[in-house]
């Protein structure tokens, strides 16, 4: 079996105590040898001090910090000015968004859509960036048609991205499917599934309404009978997320992304249970 490569996101905390905790969260999944962890980005401003300042914790940390940036909203100057900061801290990794505008903001910004960002970054920057995109096994909420969507996805790849991860999902068909259908377009870049482990059920409820990504009835009735039974709700969880990620490893996924919610705990168990090879 070939190494699998595993990678955590995180979000840029925003108090001290926060600060504190992914330190430790950064020091337990270090353990996990990753091959990178990533920074959320707020579209319109509200974190973008934050990427930049919690990548170079990580950095310091010893991790691999890939920060993500989102073109909408922003002018192709401001979106210089980020690149060059983030460049002078000799960074090279970067997870390349269209990103979503906080509601009741209504400029787009100068480019459009995620494509036009990695062809702008490739323009700038040649290949200093080793650049990741978003993939939708279960297409994305907006896309006119899961063909466009995948088009879409294609027009990322050929503007230059060396990689993608997936918004999470529980069925793994899709993203067989999906990566299938990339493949006949020609696309061989790896595509590696993005991980929601799952501690919290109105919260997994809440954020897959926002991304669209479709939680299973059996999960979420199981889920919602547990009611505030919080150590039930984890070791189902675990049982089913770590079951996901068997068969993605099993049958060909390169790595596993996990969203980690700046938590180790539900992650790293995960990781622990599928007993992985070495990358
Ligand atoms: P795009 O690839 O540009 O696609 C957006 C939509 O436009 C799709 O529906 C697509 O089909 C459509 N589209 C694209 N091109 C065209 C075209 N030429 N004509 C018509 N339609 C078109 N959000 C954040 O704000 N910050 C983050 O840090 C962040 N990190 C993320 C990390 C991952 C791994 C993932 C999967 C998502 C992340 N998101 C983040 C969410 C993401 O920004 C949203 O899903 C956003 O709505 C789409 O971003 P995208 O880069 O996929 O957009």
């Amino acid at each position: 079996m070939k190494p699998i490569e595993l990678s955590f996101e995180f979000f840029p905390p925003k108090t001290p105590e926060g600060i504190e905790k992914l330190r430790a969260t950064g020091a337990q999944l270090k353990a996990l040898n990753p091959k990178f962890v990533s920074v959320t980005f707020g579209a319109g401003g509200s974190t973008q001090q934050g990427t930049l300042d919690t990548v170079v914790e990580m950095m310091k940390q010893g991790l691999e910090a890939a920060p993500h940036l989102s073109c909408i909203g922003s002018s192709k100057e401001s979106l210089r000015a980020i690149l060059g900061a983030y460049r002078e801290h000799g960074i090279r990794h970067i997870v390349a968004l269209r990103g979503d505008l906080p509601s009741g903001m209504g400029e787009v910004g100068e480019l459009r859509y995620a494509s036009e960002l990695v062809g702008f970054i490739r323009a700038e920057h040649g290949d200093w960036f080793n650049i990741e995109v978003a993939a939708y096994p279960e297409y994305h909420p907006q896309a006119r048609s899961p063909k466009s969507d995948m088009d879409n996805f294609v027009r990322k790849v050929q503007a230059g991205a060396n990689s993608a991860i997936t918004q999470y999902f529980f069925n793994a068909d899709a993203y067989f499917r999906f990566v299938d259908d990339a493949r006949k377009l020609g696309v061989d870049i790896p595509i590696v599934p993005g991980i929601m482990p799952i501690t919290n059920f109105s919260q997994l409820m809440r954020f897959s309404e926002m991304c669209g990504a479709e939680v299973p009835k059996w999960i979420a009735r199981r889920l919602e009978s547990f009611g505030d039974d919080k150590e039930a709700i984890r070791a189902f969880g675990l049982d089913v997320v770590t079951g996901l990620c068997e068969r993605l490893t099993k049958e060909g996924a390169p790595g596993l992304h996990f969203y980690t919610l700046n938590g180790a705990a539900a992650s790293k168990t995960i990781c622990e249970r599928l007993a992985l090879p070495e990358a």
